[in-house]
């Protein structure tokens, strides 16, 4: 089968679209033809070898995939039926999605949801499954649309612009924060109320104005350190990316003097039981302009030069990977 093969020569890594074969299955494996799958920022680590995501090669990499199931050794699942797969180390230390085909847990495995085609389902993507993870987790710590402004860090990627999206279907007010000029008109279409510049986010006091009710921030370090900075008095402040670095520049003070909530999200090891529901909220509140507009659709060949544009923000919302 065909697949995007990543390699280690002289360390340096070598990303080539190959002809490979997939192991045999095991009990509790499931193949799937795989339809789409997308790119993600993990993805463009792994891909460009930049970041140490991959300690194993040759590895196929593709942190999501959507397709149908063509071989079964897990009873939930037939042959025919529909899946996502999001997380779990696949693409990590698992071969992943961007091939023709993958072998993986059915315990890894969700039924696309009814609403939802699985072009769409990866137009949303990892990127978009921890959109609404982070949404949930400011609506789980008491952020309310009436509580005040909600920020988006890092807006114009997939986190960022699937947040907005989400947070504007919710009936929250978004400040999103962008360091392009460029995507401005992007971010307004997706229905963010305000933009501002990165460059405000370079220097922080311990404490500032109140400003956020709740943030999502995909971009972590100096940005991070200055968003807790401007959280309201018991607000939230979902942690989800590090874009800007994975340091965080800040003091306790708005943790014991602002009671502000620093709500760490991880996508990849969110339990089984738990996912079908965020698919569907999902699917539930994404409009279909935010199909249209927040998607770039590429081909496999393509996605080692995609890759390198994310590391240097040349990319904007989402990019699908069609597969068959
Ligand atoms: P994207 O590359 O699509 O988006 C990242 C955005 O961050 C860019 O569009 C840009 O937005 C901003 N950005 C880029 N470089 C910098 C920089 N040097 N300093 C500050 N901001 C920067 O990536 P994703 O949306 O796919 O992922 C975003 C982050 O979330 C990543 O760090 C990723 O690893 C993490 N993530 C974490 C998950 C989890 O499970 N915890 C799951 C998915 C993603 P703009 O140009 O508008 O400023």
């Amino acid at each position: 089968m065909k697949a995007l093969v990543l390699e280690q020569i002289e360390n340096k890594t070598l990303a080539a679209v190959k002809e490979i074969t997939l192991p045999a299955l095991a009990d509790g494996d499931v193949l799937v033809d795989i339809d789409w799958s997308s790119l993600n920022y993990k993805d463009a680590l792994a891909i460009t070898g930049k970041g140490k995501i991959i300690r194993q090669f040759p590895m196929v990499p593709g942190i999501d995939f959507s397709g149908r199931v063509s071989e079964s050794r897990d009873p939930r699942f037939i042959p025919g039926q529909q899946v996502i797969l999001t997380g779990w180390g696949v693409g990590e230390n698992h071969w992943g999605g961007l091939a023709a085909q993958a072998c993986v847990k059915g315990d890894w495995l969700v039924s696309l949801p009814d609403a939802l085609s699985a072009r769409n389902a990866m137009i949303i993507g990892t990127a978009g499954f921890t959109a609404m993870l982070c949404v949930d987790a400011l609506v789980e710590a008491g952020v309310k649309p009436q509580s005040g402004k909600v920020l988006v860090t890092g807006a114009s990627g997939g986190v960022g612009s699937t947040a907005v999206v989400l947070l504007k279907a919710l009936g929250y007010t978004v400040v999103a924060v962008s360091g392009r000029e460029s995507t401005h008109d992007f971010l307004r279409q997706l229905g963010a109320d305000e933009i501002l510049p990165r460059s405000d986010f370079e220097e922080t006091r311990p404490l500032e104005k109140q400003l956020w009710a709740g943030a999502v921030d995909t971009v972590g370090s100096k940005v991070l350190a200055k968003v807790l900075a401007q959280t309201n008095y018991r607000g939230c402040v979902a942690a989800c990316g590090l874009a800007g670095g994975f340091d965080l520049p800040g003091t306790v003070m708005p943790f014991i003097l602002r009671n502000v909530r620093l709500q760490g999200v991880d996508s990849v090891m969110v339990p089984t039981e738990e996912r079908a529901a965020v698919w569907a909220r999902l699917a539930s509140l994404l409009p279909e302009s935010y199909y249209q507009q927040a998607s770039t659709e590429i081909g496999l060949e393509q996605a080692p030069a995609f890759a390198a544009d994310f590391l240097s923000n040349k990319i904007q919302g989402r990019t699908l990977v069609k597969i068959n």
